[in-house]
């Protein structure tokens, strides 16, 4: 059942038409950015899916349930137990404390607990500006107490208007790193924003144009050099005869493991088994490529080049793993006479140029299973 299944639905401001029949499932626990240009409907689609407004046709379900004919009362209710928000303009009632701010959103649910409310804002570093109010608070501690507010009744959805839009970097990393906090924790995440970099810490991108869903796009190719990290990895794993798990596992970049092996997965290159992973078919041929790439760098520039620091022989093999092209491949490994290790001994996964290439590409997959 997806947390968000948005049918169809059209919102009309009198002349204006902010949202054009627009369908849109969103997964539990996926994280979703919206993004698009100022006016192309992204606040009119997260206010829908969050019941702060109902639409002008279609239907509107959250959690399984169909909001589109509820009251402005059942929405309310409804909102208060399953939707959390945070806004580009924090909106904390401005004559409360931060504490305050964090007890009303209690009482709006069920009952207002201070040992709780302290320990949410402790969670999100704000625990010793509980006493200000938000004038007293910078842009990046107000925007974490709303963090703080919105996780409070421990919601499923999360829904986050543009919530780094009037933050520096350094604030901006921290209350992405709160985001990311949450949908580890098994949140689903609506996220607005126009910044592509904050995007990308997200699932699945959709782009919003006059109202219209006009791009979908599950991870972006600047994701790919994260993946092919994982790749090289579980080769030479695999060929050191050890367990393919994710503790063995390091990744740098603003995708998590588990989002990578997730998205590697959903991609088809790899099934994953509680911790133990399995390459698939895709996912080996990549890797293969991959490997064979690397290591014919490596040797082209150790061999005809005489390359002999490694740190400097790693680091150039590593920016042409992903610049060289099949055909620039074919003709090192000719160049080369079709070597079949690398400058330290490993093997170099055979290609379609080596005399028995395919066969012998075949054979060594099978070999080493
Ligand atoms: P975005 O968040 O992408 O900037 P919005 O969803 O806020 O866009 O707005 C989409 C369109 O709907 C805009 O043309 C905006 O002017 C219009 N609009 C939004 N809310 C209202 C409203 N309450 N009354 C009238 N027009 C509105
Ligand atoms: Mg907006």
């Amino acid at each position: 059942m997806p947390a968000i299944d948005l049918q169809d639905v059209s919102k009309i401001y009198g002349s204006v038409t902010a949202l054009d029949q627009v369908s849109l499932r969103v997964e539990a626990g996926e994280w979703l950015a919206v993004m698009g240009p100022s006016g192309s409907g992204k606040t009119t689609l997260v206010n829908l899916a969050g019941c702060l407004d109902i639409p002008s046709s279609g239907s509107v379900w959250v959690d399984g349930v169909d909001v589109s004919s509820f009251s402005r009362r059942e929405l309310a209710r409804f909102r208060a137990e399953k939707i959390g928000f945070i806004f580009q303009q924090f909106h904390l009632v401005p004559y409360l404390t931060a504490l305050e701010n964090i007890l009303l959103a209690q009482y709006f649910h069920s009952l207002a607990d201070e040992t709780e409310a302290m320990a949410a804002l402790e969670r999100v570093g704000m625990a010793d500006r509980a006493r200000h109010l938000p004038g007293q608070l910078s842009g990046g501690e107000q925007q974490r107490v709303s963090i703080a507010r919105a996780l409070i009744n421990d919601p499923a959805i999360i829904l986050a208007d543009e919530p780094t839009g009037n933050l520096d970097e350094r604030n901006e990393e921290a209350v992405m790193e709160l985001l990311r906090g949450a949908h580890l924790a098994g949140k689903t995440l609506v996220m607005v924003t126009h910044d592509p970099t904050i995007a990308r810490y997200a699932d699945r991108r959709i782009q919003l144009h006059h109202g219209r869903i006009t791009d979908i796009s599950i991870f972006s190719e600047a994701d790919e050099p994260q993946f092919d990290e994982v790749l090289s990895q579980l080769w030479t794993l695999r060929e050191n005869h050890e367990p393919l798990s994710n503790d063995r596992l390091r990744i740098t970049g603003p995708l998590t493991l588990g989002r990578a092996l997730a998205a590697m997965a959903a991609r088809g290159w790899l099934r994953q088994d509680q911790d133990r992973i399995t390459l698939l078919a895709e996912g080996e041929k990549r890797a293969g490529d991959l490997i064979r790439r690397h290591r014919l760098a490596e040797l082209l520039f150790s061999r005809t080049f005489e390359l002999r620091n490694e740190t400097e022989l790693e680091a150039q093999a590593c920016r042409f793993e992903h610049s060289l092209s099949p055909e620039a491949t074919a003709r090192i490994c000719t160049f080369l006479g079709h070597p079949r290790a690398c400058p330290h001994g490993s093997p170099i996964p055979p290609g379609e140029c080596c005399p028995n290439g395919l066969g012998a590409a075949a054979v060594s997959r099978r070999e080493s299973r």
